[in-house]
């Protein structure tokens, strides 16, 4: 547990906890179905929102926009520039992969363009590895 870390309160640290053992990007709502995290008290969406909100804040946890759903960073050290993830469709393992390269580009291409970002999400969907040796 790092200096970060140690600062988060129970709930937010129920939360993040949920989602580094998950195999699997959770919702909300299966955040909230998960026991450690009813057993300590979590039981209304606000609150598992409030403290998802704060994670993804410290770049503990992202969000994946086609899923609605959040994963646990995978890095030892938060970063600020977006991640990029991979999400395979047949078993929902969620691989983040380093992409200041792509951003760096397509932030030169959209002031080329005169392009306001508001946000840059970049998910690519398929499948992972196992699961394409599985079916070979
Ligand atoms: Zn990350
Ligand atoms: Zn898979």
């Amino acid at each position: 547990m790092n200096k970060l870390t140690k600062s988060l309160t129970k709930n937010q640290v129920a939360v993040l906890k949920a989602l580094q053992e998950s195999s699997e990007p959770l919702s909300a709502y299966e955040i909230m179905e998960r026991p450690d995290v009813r057993e300590s008290g979590l039981r209304a969406p606000l609150t598992i929102y409030r403290a998802l909100g704060k994670l993804i804040d410290l770049g503990l946890v992202h969000r994946l926009e086609s899923m609605s759903a959040f994963v646990a960073c995978c890095h030892d050290i938060p970063h600020s520039s977006p991640a990029t993830f991979m999400i395979c469709g047949s078993c929902k393992q969620t691989i983040e992969v380093e992409s200041s390269a792509i951003e760096r580009r397509i932030l030169a291409e959209a002031k080329k363009q005169s392009f306001e970002i508001d946000r840059l999400h970049l998910e690519v969907s398929g499948r992972c590895g196992s699961c394409v040796s599985a079916d070979n």
